[in-house]
């Protein structure tokens, strides 16, 4: 068996394999995508010392570093159970295979939920964009769009509402969902539009890069079309675990509980990075988070009379 077994090739499992092979002691990776979400992002100009860079590079770069160590790495394997024991704790994998460790990461990250309309994957980094923290300042002076009137779309339009042009925050229900003060704060910017009862139907382009965004008004049924440089989706994150339901404890968005060393409900189970309920997902706290994980799972084993 594995002393640590992580599941999950993101950034945050890149980091606890780095942590825990540097113990010393025996880590497998197992991952459907080494590399994680990483890989479909441009530009990254937020992880602190590297002031720039590229997402397909930043994987590369992570599955370098593991692979200095002595970290059995298991790609394009998905996870499809966990089955906690008295000593080992397993991970059945889709290909039949099953996996032991005396403890266990889970890092499994998250994926935001897509609109599905036209133009969404063709313009997915020329002008479509998920994180406004990773993504806002590319859009400076410009006009964009939000999708979604939560609490992530409502502070995504006032954050952005700071660094680009104007706003258009377009919600399919009649009324914004998120927080009252949150909705207030939008209320008082001067370069926001806010659209209810509106239903996007497409984000149009000129092949290139975005040029607008299209939606139905929901009480006319008329479409109309709004020139911009950007659209910002933000209608859920959604963590990776419906693999895990039943097993362990998630929030009521679905994320892995822990605290703050990384615990599970399960002794011996550690989870980090966008599985999680951390608050803010990006790299920096993910690759944190990972490290956090290892270290308490080090702790565990050394606490654990297990052999
Ligand atoms: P992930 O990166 O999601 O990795 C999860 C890993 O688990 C993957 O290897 C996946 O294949 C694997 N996995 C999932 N399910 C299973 C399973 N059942 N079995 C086995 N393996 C499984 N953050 C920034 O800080 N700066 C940015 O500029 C930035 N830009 C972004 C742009 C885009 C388009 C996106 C989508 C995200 C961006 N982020 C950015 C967010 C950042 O990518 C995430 O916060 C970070 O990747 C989280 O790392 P993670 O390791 O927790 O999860």
């Amino acid at each position: 068996p594995y002393d640590v077994l992580i599941v999950g090739g993101g950034p945050a499992g890149a980091a606890a394999a780095i942590y825990a092979a540097r113990k010393g002691i025996r880590t497998g990776v197992v991952a459907e995508r080494f590399g994680g979400q990483v890989l479909d992002t441009l530009a990254i100009e937020n992880f602190i010392s590297v002031q720039e860079t590229e997402g397909p590079q930043f994987a590369t770069a992570l599955e370098q570093h593991v692979k200095a160590y002595d970290v059995d790495i298991m790609n394009v394997q998905r996870a499809e159970a966990l089955v906690p024991g008295d000593k080992l704790i397993e991970v059945k994998l889709a290909n039949g295979g099953v996996l032991k460790g005396k403890t266990v990461i889970l890092s499994t990250g998250a994926r935001w939920r897509n609109v599905n309309v036209p133009g969404e994957q063709e313009y997915k980094n020329k002008g479509v964009a998920y994180c406004p923290h990773c993504d806002g300042p590319l859009f400076k002076g410009k006009r964009v769009s939000v999708i979604g009137g939560g609490n992530s779309g409502v502070e995504a339009a006032i954050d952005l509402a700071g660094i680009v042009a104007h706003v258009t925050l377009i919600e399919f229900a009649a009324e914004l969902k998120a927080d009252a003060v949150l909705v207030r704060k939008l209320k008082s910017l001067p370069n926001v539009t806010i659209v209810t009862s509106a239903q996007t139907t497409e984000i149009t382009g000129d092949g290139q890069r975005v040029n607008g965004i299209s939606y139905k008004e929901r009480d006319t049924g008329e479409v109309k079309h709004v020139a911009l440089e950007g659209v910002f989706v933000q209608i859920g994150l959604v963590p990776n675990t419906e693999w895990l339901k039943g097993t362990l404890a998630l929030s009521k968005h679905g994320e892995i509980e822990i605290d703050a060393k990384g615990q599970t409900s399960i002794p011996g189970v550690f989870a980090a990075g966008d599985v999680t309920t951390v608050p803010y997902k990006q790299i920096v706290i993910a690759v944190g988070a990972g490290a956090t994980a290892a270290l308490s799972a080090f702790d565990h084993l050394i606490r654990s009379s297990a052999d």
